[in-house]
């Protein structure tokens, strides 16, 4: 239903990220004066960061696989992602001049990979649609008199708005401006919201054989390989629960433990072990595209003069890392029993202790919970406020399923504030 324009009415959309610039771009198409502040010197730092490496702005698979990827929140997310799903975000690309290309694993990339031409195109047309920006606003909660306090160049002022759309972001990255202060300010009000946790981040390892002493590899083994990656490799984990992970793929060494692709799509099972057994043993299939009996039998075959690790390399590949994994994590004893070697190289236990701090994380788990929230994100307790994007409670691995769902939301925070200023009228 279309709905008549609004200017008389005025919506505050604090952060400026994607969720929060969706929000604003609903409102302003519905004839809404908006406003929005975001506590950084510009808007969508974090969106910029993510296109660093290559925006993965969605993933091309269908909205039924896509939607279970959100886990236990599938539910909840799949009504958002029908106002604006893979498809629905990369026409909505286009229309800003910005094409989108499938990758080979399906995830969905601006062609030229990055994200600043869509930022910018983004921002122009906001700014054309009347929407104001006010920078280096920090929100810092209500006042007395039930107006927003905001803390800028000029000191605090207190600005009153007929509708709130928060999209503060998560914790993750504070220093791009998202975080996590806002659990305070809603917490005091009696929104109710999931503890703030680490989503698909890297993790610290426990003790290893050449580190008994641990947490953590040897120095030896850090310094050589920190920031390379392992590949292929394949993950098996088994949770307590009967949770299962089982995966191909490649992950990074890190100082401390490992990160990356792999870790980030296991993160969720990983820290939720940590969280209730102190600890997780992952098990690591360093050779995945041989078979148990061949690679027993290649180790076990004769090698006359030469080393273990000649051998290794000359039948199995088994060199660098991978071989340093090997020497990090096995006893003497059980590098040099073959049976024992041929079975570590398909079932190489690894034992994380800890997860990588929020700061870290590429996103954040918990949040506003939805059970808070009405069918347009509006907080159920606090009519004309509502949330948006990582600020809510979901999680998903990455894949361009966190900026889709962080769209999404702020699309339909962005209607449902509208259409809520409407019935004021
Ligand atoms: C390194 C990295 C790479 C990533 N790559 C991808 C990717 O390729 N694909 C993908 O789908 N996702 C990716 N993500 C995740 C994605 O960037 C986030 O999920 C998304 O930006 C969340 O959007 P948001 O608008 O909810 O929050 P944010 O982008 O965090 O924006 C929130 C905004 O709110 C502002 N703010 C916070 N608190 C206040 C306050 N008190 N007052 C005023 N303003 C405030 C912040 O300054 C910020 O501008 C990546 C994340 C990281 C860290």
């Amino acid at each position: 239903m279309p709905i008549a324009p609004n200017t008389s009415r005025r919506a505050l959309v604090i952060g400026g990220g994607p969720a929060g610039l969706m929000a604003a771009e609903a409102l302003a198409a519905a004839g809404v004066a908006v406003d929005v502040h975001d506590a950084m010197p510009s808007v969508g730092r974090k969106f910029l960061l993510a296109g660093k490496g290559g925006l993965n702005l969605t993933h091309s698979e269908a909205f039924e696989p896509f939607v279970a990827r959100f886990g236990e929140r599938a539910e909840a997310i799949a009504p958002l992602l029908k106002r604006l799903d893979g498809p629905a975000l990369r026409e909505w690309a286009q229309g800003l001049g910005v094409e989108t290309f499938v990758g080979s694993s399906g995830r969905v990339f601006p062609v030229d990979m990055k994200a600043a031409p869509l930022l910018r195109a983004w921002l122009t047309r906001l700014r054309a649609a009347g929407v104001r920006f006010h920078q280096r606003s920090r929100w810092l909660g209500w006042g007395e008199d039930g107006a927003l306090r905001f803390a800028g160049p000029e000191g605090e002022i207190q600005v009153q708005a007929d509708a709130v759309v928060l999209a503060l972001g998560g914790a993750s990255w504070p220093q791009l401006g998202s975080n996590g202060a806002w659990v305070e300010s809603l917490g005091a009000r009696g929104v109710e919201i999931a503890p703030l946790r680490a989503a698909n981040c890297g993790f610290d390892v426990g003790a290893t054989a050449a580190h008994p002493d641990g947490p953590g590899w040897s120095a030896v083994f850090a310094e050589r390989f920190a920031g390379l990656p392992v590949k292929p490799v394949a993950l098996h984990i088994e949770g307590a629960g009967g949770r299962r992970f089982e995966r191909q793929g490649e992950f990074v060494i890190t100082a401390s433990g490992i990160e990356g692709s792999l870790i980030y799509a296991a993160s969720a099972l990983l820290r939720d072990e940590i969280a209730e057994h102190g600890q997780v043993t992952l098990h690591l299939d360093l050779l995945p595209d041989r078979d148990a009996a061949f690679v027993a039998a290649e180790v076990a075959r004769p090698r006359g003069p030469r080393s273990l690790s000649t051998h290794l390399k000359s039948r199995l590949g088994i060199e660098g890392l991978k071989a340093g994994l090997l020497h990090e994590m096995l006893g003497k004893a059980e590098y040099a029993d073959p049976a024992v070697l041929a079975a570590r190289l398909k079932r190489l236990p690894l034992t994380l202790v800890a997860a990588r701090p929020v700061a870290e994380a590429i996103s954040t788990a918990g949040g506003v919970r939805f059970e808070a929230l009405d069918a347009g994100l509006m907080v159920k307790t606090m009519p004309g406020l509502f949330c948006a994007g990582e600020m809510l409670d979901w999680e998903a691995p990455t894949g361009g399923y966190l900026l889709t769902a962080s769209m999404a939301s702020g699309r339909v925070a962005g209607e449902g504030a509208a259409a809520w200023l409407a019935q004021q009228r």
